[in-house]
């Protein structure tokens, strides 16, 4: 009785986290929390259970296990092990019930601590969560901190768990008094040595709050132990080598291994894991010996900033974190994409903006000229498409070749007259789309050959009169055998239309093809198809041909004129709308497009053509060449699933 009488003896994080979890999903789901599957955890557990720090910020990759340690854990550390209230902090009070369905309850329930779940109220069953209180008194508060949210009133508690903390800030506003993590920790009790907060995201911007808390913290660094000079060193991205060279994605992946920093021998998966055995934390300003006695004091601070980055990450291996920068380096939006991979392989914050982007100069613009007078195709075309955009009066459409040697030629640009002020609108843009239809039918003549060649696909923007323009496609042969589509533009930045593109899964029987940013779509009329076209991937496939140099491969090109100023309407078609790219809180980095001038017809009818030119198959990169998935472990082929997820999700 009286050994059950005493307040029973608290176990460390680490031996918390060792006895009590299984992991509810990942490459090892079922199986038992350890921190040998991921080092970095038992160097972030062994520090918060040093409790030299009351605040502890945790930066580091995406699938790498941080929600699972440095906020899963922390929670129930404190509702179950101490028995205490806990203040979980989110940037949206909405994000409140993903957050305890998703990331918690699996958790709880693979623990003892299963009989703990209240069955009644809030928690135990779907719909809102804000608080949950467990049978053993333990009670987890949901707060965002935002002004609409008065369940703060009245709560408080010793410890705050906050994720994706860069949400709750607005990074550069001048009164800190205003952000939402400043009035959470407003809650907190008085007593700031006995208080415990706990922050983890991914790196978003330099400002970003993790990044600050991290860098005026600890920066803590892990140094690794070389196994083949025994230098400590901490390889980053610019360590991981091989794949920036490679021919393709599978060479990528073949070649890509980490060097050491110091004494530049490659290091084999093998040799990373041994790496990590004698592991060391160093904190900012301290130095390591060659014995590995850490000499300095860790800086006068009460913020833990502890960071893990991809070579820490053993979810992963360097070969496929090479295939993933080799394919990041040529993605059609590759700021967006050397954003991702800073962010979320690497735990790094974005560059600055201004480095990233310089937008297209339209004289500059109309020097893109190729030696093929306007209406012919190269002597190498492969594909020839034509987009069109229509209104009530003018209609516009331009026609891209494309050759074997991987460049885009704009064939013919032009506009034609819709009478709706004489026919009335329906046969108005009836007439005029037949008349257009023939122009294609016609096709164009191919340089040396005395052929014609007709379009392998003819898409027009159906939006501004979706019915007429689908019952003309329909007479022109629409559909997954057609070649007249009538399409419909989505994006974040449409304006009739403003909703961001999803990529369907797979084809189902309304979803007939899908592609890169397109996909057909069979409507509930019988006998109705349209293409839904991510415009906003396909203006930056524009830009981006444009950008390229105009001898390279994957360059768009004019057509020759000795008029110098033959292009200066379309480049300013071209030129009129702008990518924008902008942190928002909570969202992370948006790209939209923004338009500068009204005039943007042609740019429309570019980027249709585009993406018809993917339909009909072609490709700057030759995917087809790549074989058979190399064979790798379940961790590997786990990751770059929900890598793929990721990607079509929310982001
Ligand atoms: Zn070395």
């Amino acid at each position: 009785m009286l050994r059950r009488a005493r307040a029973p003896r608290l176990r460390s994080m680490r031996a918390f986290a060792a006895a009590e979890i299984t992991l509810p999903d990942g490459p090892h789901r079922g199986r038992r929390f350890r921190c040998a599957r991921q080092p970095y955890t038992g160097l972030w557990f062994d520090l918060v259970d040093s409790q030299a720090w009351p605040r502890m910020a945790a930066v580091g990759p995406t699938q790498s296990g941080k929600t699972l340690a440095a906020f899963i854990v922390p929670c129930l550390y404190h509702l179950f092990e101490i028995g205490e209230n806990v203040i979980c902090g989110v940037p949206d009070m909405r994000m409140a019930g993903d957050k305890w369905r998703e990331d918690l309850l699996p958790v709880i329930r693979r623990t003892r601590y299963a009989e703990l779940i209240p069955s009644r109220g809030a928690g135990s069953r779907g719909g809102k969560v804000s608080e949950i209180e467990f049978r053993n008194g333990a009670t987890l508060k949901f707060m965002s901190g935002g002004g609409g949210d008065k369940s703060r009133a009245g709560f408080t508690s010793r410890v705050l768990v906050v994720t994706e903390a860069d949400g709750l800030d607005t990074p550069g506003s001048t009164s800190r008094e205003a952000d939402k993590l400043t009035q959470l920790e407003g809650r907190l009790r008085a007593d700031p040595a006995n208080r415990r907060e706990y922050l983890e995201c991914t790196a978003s911007i330099e400002e970003g709050r993790i990044w600050q808390e991290y860098t005026t913290g600890t920066a803590t660094a892990i140094r690794l132990h070389c196994p083949h000079c025994a230098a400590w060193v901490t390889p980053e991205r610019e360590h991981l080598l091989g794949w920036q060279d490679a021919e393709d994605e599978i060479a990528a992946e073949e070649a890509a291994t980490f060097a050491c920093p110091e004494c530049a021998a490659l290091w084999s998966e093998a040799d990373r894991r041994l790496a990590h055995a004698d592991a060391i934390p160093l904190h900012r300003g301290q130095e390591i010996t060659a014995d590995g006695q850490v000499t300095g004091q860790a800086p006068r601070t009460r913020t833990l900033g502890f960071r893990w980055s991809g070579v820490n990450n053993f979810f992963t291996t360097a070969a496929l974190m090479g295939a993933e920068e080799w394919r990041a380096a040529r993605a059609v939006d590759e700021d967006g994409a050397e954003r991702e991979m800073r962010q979320f392989v690497w735990a790094l914050p974005a560059q600055p903006l201004e480095e990233a982007e310089t937008p297209l100069d339209s004289r500059v613009l109309i020097q893109r000229r190729d030696k093929w007078p306007r209406g012919i195709c190269p002597p190498d075309t492969e594909y020839l498409t034509v987009g069109a955009d229509i209104g009530k009066r003018v209609g516009y459409w331009a026609a891209l070749a494309y050759t074997a040697s991987r460049r885009i030629h704009l064939v013919e640009y032009g506009s034609f007259e819709i009478q709706s002020d004489d026919l009335g609108l329906t046969r108005a843009i009836v007439a005029a789309l037949r008349d257009f239809r023939d122009r294609c039918a016609e096709g164009w003549p191919v340089d040396g050959s005395g052929d014609y060649r007709q379009p392998n696909q003819v898409w027009v923007d159906s939006s501004y009169e979706p019915d007429t323009v689908r019952a003309w496609a329909k007479e022109a042969g629409h559909g997954p055998r057609g070649r007249f589509q009538p399409i419909r533009g989505q994006g974040a930045s449409q304006r009739r239309n403003p909703a961001s593109y999803r990529r369907p899964q797979r084809t189902t029987r309304a979803v007939r093809r899908i592609g890169t940013g397109w996909h057909l779509v069979r409507l509930d009329t019988p006998g109705a198809f349209h293409v839904l076209v991510d415009v906003d991937h396909w203006k930056t496939w524009t830009h981006a041909r444009l950008a390229t140099p105009a001898d390279q491969p994957g360059a768009l090109v004019f057509y020759s004129s000795l008029d110098q100023n033959e292009h200066t309407k379309l480049a300013k078609h071209l030129t009129a709308e702008r990518q924008v790219t902008e942190y928002r809180a909570g969202k992370g980095h948006v790209t939209r497009w923004v338009q500068v001038s009204r005039q943007n017809h042609w740019l429309d009818c570019v980027a249709y053509a585009g993406a018809a030119g993917d339909w009909a198959g072609f490709r700057l990169v030759d995917t087809a060449k790549a074989g058979p998935q190399a064979p790798d472990q379940a961790a590997g082929k786990w990751w770059t699933d929900q890598r793929r997820k990721r990607r079509g999700g929310r982001r």
